[in-house]
C-alpha cells in the first residue's frame, strides 16, 4: 500500500526504532509513546485490521501472537498490555494492523 505509513517503514522508506524483525513481522517503537515502553508489532504484509483477517492468515497471526511475548521480554518488560484497535470507532488511526505493547510503568486497570 503506497500511502500506508507502516508499509513505508517496512520498505525502509520511513525511519523507525526497530526492536525486532523476521521475514513476516516487524516491531518498532511508537512515535507517540503512551507508556514508558510502547512498541508496535505489525505483519510486514499489509492487512488493514482484525476485520480484514481471513483463514489464510491463520499461520501469520499465530506467529505474531507467539512472537509478541519474546519482543516484550527483550524490551525488559515483566508484564505488559497488548491492544489492537479496529476501525475508526475502535480508535484505529493507522490502517495497517498493529498490536501495541505497553509497559514499563504501572498501568491503570480497566
Ligand atoms: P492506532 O491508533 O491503534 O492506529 O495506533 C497508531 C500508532 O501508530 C500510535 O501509537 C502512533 O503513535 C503510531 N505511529 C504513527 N505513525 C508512526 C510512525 N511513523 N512511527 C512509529 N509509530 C507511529
Amino acid at each position: 500500500m503506497s500511502d500506508c505509513v507502516f508499509c513505508k517503514i517496512v520498505a525502509g522508506e520511513l525511519p523507525a526504532s526497530v526492536v525486532y524483525e523476521d521475514d513476516q513481522l516487524l516491531a518498532f517503537a511508537s512515535i507517540e509513546p503512551k507508556a514508558d515502553t510502547h512498541l508496535l508489532v505489525i505483519p510486514k504484509r499489509h492487512i488493514e485490521n482484525l476485520d480484514a483477517l481471513t483463514a489464510g492468515d491463520a499461520e501469520l497471526i499465530s506467529h505474531l501472537m507467539l512472537t509478541l511475548p519474546g519482543i516484550a521480554e527483550k524490551a525488559g518488560l515483566s508484564g505488559y498490555r497488548t491492544i489492537t484497535n479496529t476501525g475508526v470507532a475502535g480508535g484505529q488511526e493507522v490502517f495497517h494492523m498493529h498490536f501495541h505493547i505497553l509497559g514499563g510503568n504501572e498501568l491503570p486497570g480497566f
